[in-house]
């Protein structure tokens, strides 16, 4: 066992010994700042960093920067998520947005499953995924036919819908995006932005 743990515990004690020169705790902590300031609460903590199983590189899903990220994994589990200092992007930092990304992983009330809200309904209710893209498929494809425009006023033709429009959030990937403007341009929307680009 060594002195720290049995000699003059108090961190502000072994500052003033270490400062005062006096052997013991801080030896060579002159400023008193070093580890003579440390409890021993503080010298048994690791990061969470240094205990993970692994690594994932990833990339930040909040917004159009992309900003790299390092996510670690204990037990399977996302325990801590950093910037990437390998991340041409970004070079290891990240905003505060993008530093609280663990908890849009692991937040206990983060919703997993298909949520709906029926007209005229009180309270949301449980549906399964099949349910739900079945329901939006419809709606689309009546909504595509209610609204359907071959031609403007003017008789220019457009063959287009303004029926129905799409308005991405920052979350969603380049890939996704790609795929609803691909998606959205051949079913004959006009519409179709991004927060990242508003
Ligand atoms: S939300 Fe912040 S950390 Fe995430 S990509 Fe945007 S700027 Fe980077």
């Amino acid at each position: 066992m060594g002195l720290r743990e049995t000699f003059l515990p108090w961190p502000v004690l072994r500052q003033a010994r270490a400062v005062a020169g006096l052997p013991g705790a801080g030896r060579g902590d002159r400023s008193g700042r070093g580890d003579s300031a440390r409890s021993r609460v503080t010298d048994r903590l690791q990061p969470r960093t240094s205990t993970a199983d692994r690594v994932v590189a990833s990339v930040c899903p909040y917004c159009a920067v992309g900003c790299g990220q390092l996510v670690y994994v204990k037990d399977e589990r996302v325990v801590q998520i950093e910037g990437d200092p390998a991340s041409p992007v970004s070079r290891g930092r990240l905003c505060p947005k993008g530093a609280a990304t663990k908890q849009l992983v692991t937040n206990p009330r983060r919703q997993t499953r298909v949520r709906y809200r029926r007209p005229y309904g009180t309270d949301w209710e449980d549906l399964d995924l099949d349910t739900a893209m079945d329901m939006i498929a419809d709606r689309v494809l009546a909504t595509r036919d209610a609204t359907w425009t071959d031609e403007d006023s003017q008789g220019r033709r457009v063959r287009r819908t303004m029926g129905f429009a799409a308005l991405g959030g920052a979350t969603l990937d380049n890939e996704e995006n790609y795929l609803i403007k691909k998606l959205g341009t051949a079913l004959g929307a006009v519409q179709i932005e991004n927060q990242a680009r508003i």
